[in-house]
């Protein structure tokens, strides 16, 4: 099983869908992370060509912390990102063709930001054109189009989880693994008193008591042709 989660920011795969993706790496699977912007708009103080560097390395530890080693940014902006961009349509398109995805992971298209909407836009398009033999990019050959998971929304606001994924053995490596995110997490606990962690815990909790289980992650599949499968592809 090869998976591919494609996050808007450095640390939005960490609070949907982190102990979903441990899990999978757990059971054998072979996992690919990518953010598609480099998060360098995310702090009022530190400048944004630090702040760029500094979040992906931060995505990079939080990864190891699932044991996952392939992280990719593909370093766009804060509130930059555009589905429409050819250039940025191509870097998505190779994107899928190395990692040949049998499902993809993505931000479900009425999150609550432009960028994670654009996001979940540009997976959608990039892993059907993947399919199209003469769209030329560097990783040759085509890719199937896989079937597509929508993650929980931002607190779970307007997101009614059709599938459940329970996370009760992962959810302290989830948590240990948006821990990684200190400028983000320990900005917000200094100066607007948000203990973050505390905030997707909960949220993890939540699912959990939706589910009958401790913790659980829920996810949405997307209703288009050919991605809908018979199978549980989620762990
Ligand atoms: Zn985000």
């Amino acid at each position: 099983m090869k998976v591919l989660a494609v996050g808007c920011h450095p640390d939005d795969l960490e609070i949907a869908c982190f102990g979903t993706l441990a899990r999978y790496v757990r059971e054998g699977a072979r996992v690919s992370i990518c953010h598609v912007a480099n998060g360098n708009l995310g702090h009022a103080v530190i400048h944004p060509e630090k702040l760029r560097r500094i979040r992906i390395g931060e995505a990079k530890e939080a990864a190891a912390r699932i044991g996952v080693k392939d992280v990719v940014t593909l370093d766009v902006g804060d509130l930059e990102v555009r589905a429409k961009d050819a250039a940025l349509l191509r870097l998505m398109v190779d994107l899928v063709r190395r990692a040949q995805p049998d499902v993809i992971i993505t931000h479900d298209p009425n999150d609550y930001m432009q960028d994670h909407r654009e996001v979940s836009q540009l997976v959608f398009d990039g892993s059907f054109s993947a399919s199209v033999p003469f769209y030329e990019t560097p990783t040759k050959g085509t890719a199937g189009i896989a079937p597509l998971f929508y993650m929980d929304t931002l607190a779970g606001v307007g997101f009614l989880p059709e599938q459940y994924v329970d996370v009760s053995d992962t959810v302290d490596l989830k948590i240990a693994g948006l821990a990684e995110h200190h400028s983000q997490i320990d900005w917000m606990k200094e100066h607007d008193g948000i203990d973050f962690l505390e905030f997707v815990r909960t949220c993890t909790r939540f699912r959990g008591l939706q589910s009958g289980v401790a913790y659980a992650e829920g996810f949405r599949a997307s209703p288009a042709w050919p991605r809908l499968s018979t199978k549980r592809l989620l762990p």
